[in-house]
């Protein structure tokens, strides 16, 4: 059956591109198309400090009301994924929303998730959103989010997907860029012809997975999940399993459901196939957990949640001027806030340790406990932590592994080789690189997670705070050796393992050069791998002005043409070897070659 007054969405934005602007005005202008709806003021994304970091790390329901449809909004998180947390969204929904803005365009942060929506095979809404501002460029854009969609392999079906032109701000939207703008009635309407209603077998044994968790002091943990068959009805007895822990099963009372309404929820009598519901009263509910009926209880798969990467251990404040900066700073206080903490966020793991005043915090990367550790002093905590730590694995061959992560860079052209040389340096491995508009340059590494510990604050110094990074984590591989590095004064030199990276120039050293026909490199950029004694052949021209190019420091840039392929020692020649800095005895052919 299919519920044909429903409709369950996921809404995909890059920070700042009006998600919520855009979800405020449907909320609102849902009151007009159906009366009795009272407007609040945003609450999507609630978290200030999710804001300020570009993030958004709990997922949260908006429900509006179109006619007689129902439509569930689910926020996504943004790119980086604590714990599996998009894909359990997207299992909830039917469809997504992309909302776009018309002049950035397309940004790499929103990639992984809209990577994980194509892959679920949903259909997407693209919505070109701002499209009142002078700079607007729908159609480029258009182009660029087509371009993204076939990178990542998206279906036929989902290339021929509706654009959705939008001024959320002035609170209409269009189907083409030449209808008179009034509301957001197309918007809508798209949603309902373009999602398909939700659909299960409504005589089938009952079935909720459990996709988030919601704490409320008065009521405890709520579980929200959709209901995918049967029917979920208050004072109904259930069973409560879990596809991941067999052990896991419990008889269980639904004594309180809710719907969501608006940016309410409303409690109800019962809820039926495709409705998201939210649960209260049962204590120990977890994410993955399936609420079904008692005769013949079967669990839902879902993806695992996965393991925490990085720890670090929070510890009371025993100097004589504690108390200054919070309120709280006794060892129970903060015990009671970490554990509170475990309520909601699924990836992360709290655990005593041998002194009563420190615990050990496991999280998803550095961010994900940094954004932790600020909202709990932004509550008026106040405590020491030590040194982030990455948790290493061993393989079944007993080798040690450890974290990987995919970290997605968008940095002015200038700052594009000192973001290469310094995660290069924390064995970080190039693996995309382009021109993006505006003069900024889009990087992709991946890059072990202890390479990334630390970073953020050189990365902001380093790209004068206009860069972004995002990161997620991207599995375990072996383990790439202790980070080292030598530089040689323009050259550069890498050493990881048994190979050596090298690159021409010195990040200070700002500019482009032309490498071979047509191939652009950067200053500081790796140009090429050898192993260790091998000789190095460079590709390399001569230095002459520039005069093409989009670098703001167009008269350091450097062409190479006609290209040819030089000795290391004839590159040399090439290069100011002014700087050279001191290099260890152990360090690189390449080294004996410039100093003889
Ligand atoms: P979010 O981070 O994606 O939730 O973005 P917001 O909804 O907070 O919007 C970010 C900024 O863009 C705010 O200053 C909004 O006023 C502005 N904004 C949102 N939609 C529009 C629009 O359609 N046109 C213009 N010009 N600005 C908009």
């Amino acid at each position: 059956t299919k519920r044909e007054d429903i409709r369950n969405i996921a809404i995909i934005a890059h920070v700042d591109h009006g998600k919520t602007t855009l979800v405020d005005e449907l909320l609102k202008q849902s009151g007009v198309f159906r009366q009795n709806q009272e407007v609040q003021e945003r609450v999507m994304d609630s978290n200030d400090i999710e804001r300020e970091r570009g993030i958004t790390i709990l997922s949260k329901n908006t429900a509006v009301f179109y006619k007689d449809t129902k439509i569930n909004i689910i926020d996504t998180p943004g790119h980086a994924d604590f714990g599996g947390e998009v894909e359990r969204v997207l299992k909830m929904v039917n469809g997504v929303i992309l909302v776009v803005d018309a002049f950035e365009g397309a940004m790499p942060q929103t990639k992984f998730v809209l990577m994980k929506a194509l892959e679920l095979n949903l259909p997407v809404i693209v919505c070109i959103n701002k499209i009142d501002r002078p700079e607007a460029r729908p159609d480029e854009v258009i182009d660029e989010v087509l371009e993204l969609f076939m990178d990542l392999d998206a279906s036929d079906e989902q290339l021929d997907c509706p654009f959705v032109y939008a001024s959320a701000k002035n609170g209409y939207a269009t189907l083409s860029l030449d209808d008179e703008p009034k509301d957001m009635m197309p918007l809508f309407e798209t949603i309902l012809n373009y999602i398909p209603a939700p659909e299960g077998d409504p005589d089938a044994n009952t079935q909720v997975l459990i996709s988030t968790i919601d704490y409320n002091e008065y009521v405890g943990r709520i579980g929200v999940g959709k209901v995918d068959n049967g029917c979920l009805r208050v004072n109904q007895d259930a069973i409560m399993l879990n596809a991941h822990d067999p052990e896991k099963q419990k008889k269980v009372r639904i004594s309180k459901l809710y719907e969501f309404d608006g940016l309410n929820k409303v409690e109800v009598k019962e809820a039926k196939i495709g409705s998201i519901v939210a649960i209260s009263g049962i204590a120990d509910i977890h994410i993955g957990d399936t609420i079904c009926d008692p005769e013949n209880p079967v669990a839902i798969p879902f993806q695992k949640i996965s393991e925490p990467t990085i720890s670090m251990n929070f510890i009371v404040n025993d100097s004589p001027l504690a108390g200054q900066e919070g309120k709280y700073i006794t060892s129970r206080h903060i015990r009671d806030r970490l554990f509170k903490e475990l309520n909601t966020d699924v990836s992360l793991r709290v655990e005593e340790t041998d002194s009563a005043d420190s615990f050990k915090v496991s999280g998803r990367g550095e961010l994900h406990l940094s954004v932790l550790i600020e909202n709990m002093r932004r509550e008026g905590y106040e405590f020491a932590v030590s040194k982030a730590e990455v948790l290493y694995h061993t393989d079944e061959n007993g080798k040690k592994t450890e974290p990987m992560e995919q970290a997605y860079i968008d940095v002015p052209d200038e700052f594009t080789g000192v973001v290469i040389e310094k995660l290069s340096q924390r064995k970080g491995e190039l693996q995309n690189m382009g021109s993006i508009s505006g003069g900024y340059t889009r990087l992709e590494f991946k890059i072990p997670s202890r390479g990334l510990i630390g970073y953020r604050g050189d990365f902001m110094t380093d790209t004068k705070g206009n860069g972004i990074i995002n990161t997620i984590f991207c599995g375990y591989e072996p383990y790439r050796g202790d980070i080292q590095y030598r530089k040689l004064g323009s050259l550069i030199a890498f050493e990881s393992g048994e190979s050596v990276a090298y690159g021409l120039f010195s990040a200070q050293e700002r500019g482009s050069l032309f490498i071979g026909p047509g191939e652009k490199v950067y200053s500081g950029m790796v140009i090429g791998q050898c192993s260790r004694g091998e000789d190095i052949e460079l590709n390399v021209c001569k230095k002459k002005h520039l005069t093409n190019t989009r670098s703001s420091s167009a008269d350091e840039a450097l062409t190479l043409t006609p290209p040819r392929i030089l000795s290391l020692e004839q590159a040399l020649d090439f290069i100011d070897t002014d700087e050279l800095l001191e290099v260890t005895p152990e360090s690189l052919r390449i080294r004996k070659k410039i100093l003889d």
